[in-house]
């Protein structure tokens, strides 16, 4: 199946909608050719300090870049990757750009963190921690400059399995934070008996609470109870200055979104970086 898989535009979005079709084999079997030729990509979104204003770190997003269907984002591949046994090697392979990069911004000096994000099929086996603490020794990086991003969900279906491995991963320094809490079922109190260091609200709260009385009530209480369990909370989805300036007065720790900057290619990070610290 590595040979010759003329994907079509469509099938892909067919695809997503049908996850149990032929066309998501070839979706996924073309993604082996698309780590060995380098068709895939991560981008950097920057992650801000509420009490600071400066930036502290990243977050790396995968996108596909596909010779003939062009930029795909991870929402048209990652959940049918997800169902394949694909999402190990995908995941190896973002692991080890996000340490190499960890090592190059650790070379010029810069003291950032940089996050990824694991599937709920990477806590189903040790295979990720063991590349962890290989690459982390191969690139020489400190685990506290990595952070892993988990969802609830993934801790539900063997919750002992996975919370031995994020103990594995949490000896090794690296951070562990909560993607998209708020749209799980996991209790904060179950959270706190994990390694968990962050919360990180999900944007479909923050981008209507101004609006919202609901979600405002539910980002406020998120951010005193995570703060009562000695949790940073992280708002994802930060578009506007009224948005930054609430979350603020809320006392929420840092922010993520577009009104920082959009994911961009490690190429306009440097510069971006200069631009928004002056
Ligand atoms: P996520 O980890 O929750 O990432 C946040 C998503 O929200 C990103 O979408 C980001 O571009 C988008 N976003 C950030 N700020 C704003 C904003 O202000 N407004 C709006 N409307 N959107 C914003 P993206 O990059 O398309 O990624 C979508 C999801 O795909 C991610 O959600 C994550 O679950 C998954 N994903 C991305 N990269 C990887 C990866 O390397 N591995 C795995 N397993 N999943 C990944
Ligand atoms: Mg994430
Ligand atoms: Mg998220
Ligand atoms: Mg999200």
């Amino acid at each position: 199946y590595h040979a010759k898989n003329n994907m079509k535009a469509v099938s892909i979005y067919d695809a997503e909608y049908d996850p149990n079709s032929a066309k998501r084999l070839t979706v996924t079997g073309a993604l082996g050719r698309a780590i060995r030729e380098e068709q895939l990509v991560l981008f950097y979104q920057p992650k801000v300090d509420l009490k600071t204003h400066r930036v502290y770190g990243f977050e790396a997003l995968i996108r596909w870049i596909h010779p003939e269907l062009g930029f795909i984002p991870p929402s048209d591949f990652v959940p049918m990757v997800e169902l394949s046994s694909w999402i190990y090697p995908m995941t190896l392979w973002v692991l080890e750009q996000t340490i190499k990069q960890c090592a190059m911004w650790r070379d010029a000096g810069l003291d950032l963190t940089l996050a990824m994000n694991l599937s709920p099929r990477n806590l189903a086996d040790d295979r990720i921690v063991n590349d962890l603490e290989v690459l982390l020794k191969k690139y020489n990086v400190r685990g506290g400059m990595l952070e892993m991003e988990i969802t609830e969900s993934m801790l539900m279906s063997d919750p002992n399995r996975a919370s031995r491995i994020l103990e594995r991963i949490n000896k090794l320094g690296v951070r562990l934070s909560i993607d998209d809490f708020g749209t799980g079922y996991s209790s904060l109190a179950y959270l706190k008996r994990l390694p968990v260091k962050t919360l990180k609200i999900d944007g479909s709260f923050i981008m209507n609470m101004l609006e919202s009385e609901q979600d405002e009530i539910i980002v406020k209480s998120t951010i005193h109870l995570a703060h009562n369990l000695g949790l940073d909370v992280v708002a994802e989805g930060v578009e506007t200055l009224e948005v930054y300036d609430r979350l603020n007065s809320l006392e929420c720790d840092s922010v993520q979104g577009y009104y920082i900057a959009k994911p961009m290619p490690i190429e306009s990070v440097g510069a971006w970086l200069a631009d928004y610290q002056s």
